[in-house]
């Protein structure tokens, strides 16, 4: 059975393993740590006869081996709830070819990025967790948003009995669409504020709460315990591993390669999550070559991959990729742990850097792990002029996440001149950021992101998603904004 581990454990094979349901229900590891697997899964046998195969029928394969606890009949029922009509593409993630390369929508769910993907399957991977476990506690998720989590975590788990989801968004930084997406939203259980911080002040004070045991005592009192919808949970992590095989297996029904033949995987990258699950793909035997780390100009992971040194000690910058400005990426903890050969000891000692000066160097055999992977970012003109160039080029419509990743990815072609098939994970609809995109494509400059819709579509016709349409006319139902010492309080009363 496989267990999960914290990436600070001290032992290496800790009789305290958890097994999937537990690691899920906690979110994060009472050391801090995040889980992992403590061996990773057995590789699928062979990925080129996969092909032919519905999404839901690979993410049983990639599912089940990750969730070895759940039976076949739970698995089953929580892919049938979640990859169903709330997704617009029925292939779920169509590999779409643009440019030189074949992009991997993740963008067709209900909220118009690619969280959903994950967050579709959590709130039903959680509650037969709670059934297997006989947990009576209703659980409270509380989720800082950079802007797409939240409304994702807000549409998996509105009225998911047993219950309550806290979202927490910087105030300044995410586009309009998004915080009008969060705060429109309905539903019993939901509890949407602004703060005033960034995305890492949100971070870190959802990680102080879950780390404050008086206030756990306090809510467990009134039969509360705290879970998390952020990529630090594991059940967010396994079900996007699942695209990356499947999006091998549709590079091998194009006939676009050979079955063995390696890929690269583009991933814009802000906590770390998308592209660590393309790693764990590799495991499950998915031929990669190089995992390309794509930021924008809060480049922290790009300058950790070509030195070694991470530093957070730098100025944050807000861009018009909001989903991506990070700079305390937590999963990056994960992969931390599986390139030092498993060694707790050092990642925790690293994440105490960390904590206590922004900044940390990694160990030698991190470094050598490193060189699988190619780090580059693009600076704001560069991604604008990117959306531009590909539209021009091939009528492909990028949002300024995506074409982070395909600006870093033509860099690194120039560079290298590697020509091995690559995939970008394409993380969001041109919709979501219709202001930016509208610019970018030198359309009359349009402040309002809503009327920025209708001109975008108007200008491309390019389909704009359900969850999109109409949402500037719906009731703005939580207008809370807070400091950021006033977040453990609104949490209590939310719940109590
Ligand atoms: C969350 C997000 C990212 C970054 O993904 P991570 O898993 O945090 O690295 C990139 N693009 C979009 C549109 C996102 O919503």
């Amino acid at each position: 059975m496989m267990k999960y581990i914290s990436t600070r454990s001290k032992q290496k094979n800790s009789m305290e393993g958890k097994n999937a349901a537990q690691a899920i229900i906690k979110g994060i590891a009472e050391d801090k740590g995040l889980f992992v697997p403590e061996k990773m899964p057995q590789p699928l046998s062979d990925i080129s006869t996969l092909t032919g195969k519905k999404y839901k029928e690979i993410a049983y394969l990639v599912l089940s081996r990750f969730f070895e606890d759940y039976t076949e009949e739970d698995l089953q029922e929580c892919i049938d709830c979640a990859y169903d009509e709330k997704f617009e593409s029925d292939e779920i993630a169509p590999l779409v070819r643009g440019g030189d390369a074949y992009f991997l929508e993740l963008f067709h769910g209900p909220t118009a990025a690619f969280k959903d993907m994950a967050l579709s399957i959590l709130p039903h991977l959680l509650t037969k967790a709670l059934k297997k476990e006989k947990i009576n506690n209703k659980i409270a998720i509380l989720t800082a948003t950079s802007g797409d989590t939240g409304k994702a975590a807000l549409e998996g788990f509105a009225d998911v009995e047993g219950t309550e989801i806290i979202v927490f968004y910087p105030h300044v930084g995410v586009s309009q669409v998004q915080e009008r997406q969060m705060t429109v939203q309905t539903g019993n259980n939901v509890h949407v504020f602004g703060i005033k911080g960034n995305f890492d002040d949100a971070q870190a004070a959802v990680k102080a709460i879950f780390n404050d045991p008086s206030l756990a005592a306090e809510l467990e009192q009134e039969g509360w315990q705290f879970s998390s919808a952020n990529s630090i949970n594991i059940g967010r992590l396994v079900p996007q591993v699942v695209y990356y095989v499947w999006a091998y297996v549709k590079l091998l029904e194009k006939g676009a390669i050979q079955p063995g033949e390696k890929i690269n995987v583009v991933v814009p990258t802000g906590n770390f999550g998308n592209i660590l699950a393309s790693f764990y793909a590799r495991e499950l035997g998915v031929p990669v070559r190089k995992f390309i780390c794509a930021s924008n100009q809060n480049n922290v992971l790009t300058d950790f991959i070509n030195t070694g040194v991470y530093d957070a000690k730098r100025k944050f910058y807000i861009t018009s990729s909001p989903s991506m400005d990070i700079l305390v990426s937590s999963n990056l903890e994960r992969l931390l742990f599986h390139l030092s050969g498993n060694n707790g000891q050092l990642v925790a000692s690293l994440m105490k850097d960390l904590d206590e000066t922004r900044k940390f160097e990694a160990s030698d055999n991190i470094r050598v792990g490193l060189t699988e992977f190619y780090g580059g970012f693009a600076t704001e003109e560069e991604t604008n002029e990117a959306i531009d160039e590909l539209y021009q080029r091939d009528h492909y419509l990028m949002d300024p996440h995506t074409a982070v990743g395909y600006k870093v990815y033509a860099d690194y072609v120039k560079k290298t001149g590697d020509k091995t098939p690559t995939v970008i994970a394409a993380t969001a609809s041109a919709y979501k950021f219709s202001e930016t995109v509208v610019k970018a494509l030198g359309l009359p400059s349009q402040i309002d992101g809503f009327k920025a819709i209708t001109q975008l579509h108007q200008a491309t016709g390019v389909s704009v998603p359900k969850g999109l349409q109409g949402l500037n006319e719906k009731p703005v139902l939580h207008k809370h904004v807070l400091e950021k010492t006033q977040i453990a309080e609104a949490v209590k009363h939310s719940l109590l």
